[in-house]
Parts: C-alpha cells; structure tokens; sequence
C-alpha cells in the first residue's frame, strides 16, 4: 500500500485540516511520508482557495516547524501547488506542483474546475459555445506549463473533464480530444516532469475513471512516464482516498514502479503486486529501503510508444475490467452511473450506522461490490 502522499491541502488555503491535524491523520494511517502542497496566492480570483498573501509568508514557518518536530516519526516536506497563471519561486520549496485551473483567452482568465456554471460561463463567453475549443486550450496551457521550471509534477493532468459527467460539454471519446491530450502528455513526460496520478477528483466525478483517465494511463505508460500517486487531499480524512484501487489500475496498465518524494529528492518505488482478494496486503517498500538506483530527469528519456493499438500485457484487473465495460458500452456513461448510484446507495446507507464514515469506508464498499461478478 501506498503511504505517502505530495498533493495535500490545509487551513492555510481551502482545506478542513490544520498541518498538524493532517499529520497526526498520516501516521494514524502509517504514512512514512507527508508532503504539503497548500495552493500558491492567486490574486485575481476571490473563489480561488488559494493562501492568501500573508499566508504565503507564514506557511512556510509552520511546515517547518512540524518537519523538525515530527522528525524520526514521519518525514514532512513543504511543497506548493503553483497556478500557472500565478507562478511563485519554486526555490523556496521542497517541490513544486505544477496546476492548470484556468483557461486563458483573449486575455481573460476562466476558472474549469470551480462549478459548472462557471465552466459554462467560460465555455459562452471565452470559446463562443464551442466546449471542445476550450478542452483544447486547456491542454495546450498543460503543455505549455510543462516548459516551464516552474513545478516538479504536473497536477490534476486532465481536470477540464471534472464536470464533464456523460460527455456534457465535450465528447473525451473523440479523437480530436483524445490528441490533443496525448500531445499534451507527450510534453508533460518529455519535459521531465511527474505525472500525478490523481485519485481526489473520483470523489467528484462519475465516469469511474482515474485522473488521468485510463486511455492516458496506458499512453502514459508507453511514454515511460515517471507517476507519482496523490489524493489532492483536502481533508485528513482523504489522505489516502483511492489508493489501493489506484495501485490495482496502475499495475494493469503495466507500471511496476511509482515515485515518491525523499529527503534525497525524487526516488522510485516499487509497485507491489495486488494480491488476490481475501489475502493480506503486500507492504509497498518505503523509497528508502528500495534500493534501485535513482533515476534523474536527464537520464529518463521518453519513448515513443511502438504503437498505440498494442497495449501492455494486463494482470488482474477487476476495477479496470468493470470501467472498460462501462466504457464500450452504447451508454457508457449510464453504466457508469449506474456503478456510482449503486456506490452512494452503499454509502449512505453505511453513512446512515453509528460510527465513523469516510474514504475507506467507500473504497471497501467499491471493492466488495466488485467481488459480487
Ligand atoms: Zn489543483
Ligand atoms: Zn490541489
């Protein structure tokens, strides 16, 4: 399992959880690791979340202070989610997350991920209606980021889709998506940068499909992209959201290694093998205690996939088998659906006992769900 987690957010931006709550939740949870990535001031939009200006200065002071307090414990890194619309220095961080939350256009900056209404709002006023224009410069804006020095991993790859339930605006089946995000992928892998495998936005969202969704994780595998799993945890309780089911369709699409941040800087991990169900968890080796050698971004050269069409060799794959089904069908979406309805229904049924009711308790219900084929 996965205990360690770069893309978390606190008090200090729009999180529930204090820093020290947070990580008081980690080590509950066994995490050897805890990176902070509270969102960097944005001072053009009062709806952002991000820290305001003064918490900028005092953020800092506290991540260290609880880096130097919990040290032996657990190992605390300051990290930054950098906007690419208002990039911070990067050198006052351990690391550095590289987001694209807005479109820009015409000079106007349009959020994509706060609400629909505001999506809609960019989709009218900035690409004339035209939803699939705006997919396009939002994964343009990816690629441009990724030339940048400005972050280490590349956030959220794919967010634009967060409120695209069922093809609503933009078909992501279409080839004319589908390039524009491979390209987008190409330049991300290509620059050296991490890919966060993003587990937070299955939270919001109902096609059942990972961030980024499976089609770039296959390409992203091809591409010998170096992934780093996080949640965007925005509460103690998300610290590790998804984890295990991430770990499953990141081995089915053929990675045997992720990336986890170190006091030695980035480190490859091993990924360990899922183990049939009913049989105890395989322990995911600490980045210090695997010894592989580290890897560097000069030396990772990204591959041209052989061919698009001749996929990895898959292993197990029970959470993929049921997405791809959902996802050839005619209505993939109201298969889709249908999983997630069935989800909540568990859910808040379990919500509804005594007792305490969080991520896992939705991650153990999908599994059983998915034990019942
Ligand atoms: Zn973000
Ligand atoms: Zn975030």
């Amino acid at each position: 399992m996965i205990r360690s987690n770069l893309h978390t957010h606190t008090t200090f931006c729009d999180g529930k959880n204090t820093p020290r709550e947070m990580v008081e939740a980690a080590i509950k949870r066994g995490f050897h690791s805890l990176g902070f990535s509270d969102y960097g001031y944005v001072w053009f939009d009062k709806q952002s979340g991000s820290m305001s200006s003064e918490s900028m200065l005092s953020y800092p002071y506290v991540i260290d202070g609880l880096k130097a307090e919990y040290s032996g414990v657990i190992d605390i890194f300051k990290g930054l989610e950098n906007d690419s619309c208002q990039l911070h220095n990067p050198k006052s961080y351990d690391y550095t997350i590289g987001s694209v939350h807005y479109v820009v256009k015409d000079g106007v900056r349009y959020r994509v991920d706060h609400s629909p209404e505001r999506l809609e709002d960019a989709i009218v006023k900035g690409f004339g209606g035209d939803s699939m224009l705006l997919a396009l410069a939002y994964f343009e804006s990816v690629a441009a980021f990724a030339s940048t020095e400005h972050a280490d991993i590349m956030g959220h790859f794919d967010l634009v889709r967060l409120y695209n339930h069922g093809n609503l605006y933009f078909d992501e089946y279409s080839e004319t998506y589908r390039n524009a995000a491979r390209q987008a992928l190409q330049a991300v892998i290509r620059s050296g940068k991490y890919l966060e495998v993003n587990t937070g936005i299955l939270f919001n969202e109902l096609s059942g499909e990972p961030c980024p969704a499976l089609f770039l994780l296959d390409y992203a595998r091809q591409m010998n992209a170096r992934v780093v799993v996080s949640s965007g945890a925005h509460s103690a309780k998300q610290l590790d959201f998804g984890f295990a089911e991430m770990e499953q369709l990141l081995w089915d699409a053929g990675f045997t290694e992720i990336y986890e941040f170190t006091k030695n800087g980035f480190a490859p991990v091993p990924l360990a093998a899922p183990q049939p169900q009913g049989q105890p968890a395989q322990k995911t080796p600490t980045a210090k205690e695997h010894t592989a050698k580290e890897h560097t971004a000069e030396e990772h050269t990204a591959e041209e996939p052989a061919s698009e069409k001749s996929p990895p060799a898959k292993r197990g794959g029970f959470s993929r088998r049921r997405r791809q089904a959902a996802m050839a069908a005619d209505e993939p979406i109201a298969a889709a659906e249908e999983e997630a309805g069935a989800q909540d229904a568990a859910a808040e049924e379990e919500a509804a006992q005594p007792g305490t009711f969080d991520s896992m308790d939705i991650e153990e219900l999908a599994f059983e769900e998915e034990e019942d084929e």
